[in-house]
């Protein structure tokens, strides 16, 4: 399952391999091309300075809840009123209209567009995950280089690496020349 939120967060990207590289793709125009595209939102790329902080903010504080949620604490009330802020940015209403034939659909809708819109629409899918039943489901990469935030559908949720290839074998590698080094 794909959540919109989860791939914000992972804009703020690290090398896996330990480099200690850390790239903010908020600030990489193909990347939020790409981002927005993907999510069917339409926004001004390059971000307007602003916009860029605001985005950031929303991040950092989307991330300070994760971790929260990962460690089994209460997410912090300035978190949630940030989220909650995100969210009020849009207000979204339902709009009906004609379908094929003779049906009708329904959907939501707001008189806002651009980043506040997209914003908000980050917010709600955050929200959406956290009041779910799924939120045991957000998980952060063992690697502690990587971090990356992950949502894990194994049925037991066992899952620890964002990916079992290239984490998961990093790790793997890392303990066994631990363990060498012990032995020698
Ligand atoms: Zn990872």
């Amino acid at each position: 399952m794909e959540w919109l939120c989860i791939d914000f967060l992972n804009s703020d990207w690290r090398d896996w391999r330990g480099s200690g590289r850390r790239e903010n793709r908020l600030e990489k125009q193909e990347w939020l091309e790409s981002f927005l595209q993907k999510w069917g939102l339409t926004a001004p790329v390059p971000a307007a300075e602003e916009v860029g902080t605001s985005l950031l903010q929303l991040r950092e504080q989307m991330r300070s809840m994760v971790e929260a949620v990962v460690q089994g604490e209460a997410v912090k009330a300035e978190n949630l009123d940030t989220l909650n802020r995100a969210l009020a940015l849009a207000p979204v209403h339902m709009k009906v209209s004609k379908g094929e034939g003779a049906d009708y659909r329904l959907d939501q809708v707001s008189s806002v567009e651009g980043w506040p819109y997209v914003m908000a629409r980050i917010a709600s899918s955050f929200a959406e995950l956290l009041t779910s039943q799924d939120v045991q489901r957000i998980k952060l990469c063992d690697n502690d280089d990587c971090k990356w935030v992950f949502f894990d559908e194994s049925r037991n949720r066992v899952r620890r690496w964002c990916d079992d290839k290239m984490c998961g074998n990093l790790m793997k590698v890392r303990r066994f020349r631990e363990r060498q080094k012990e032995k020698g």
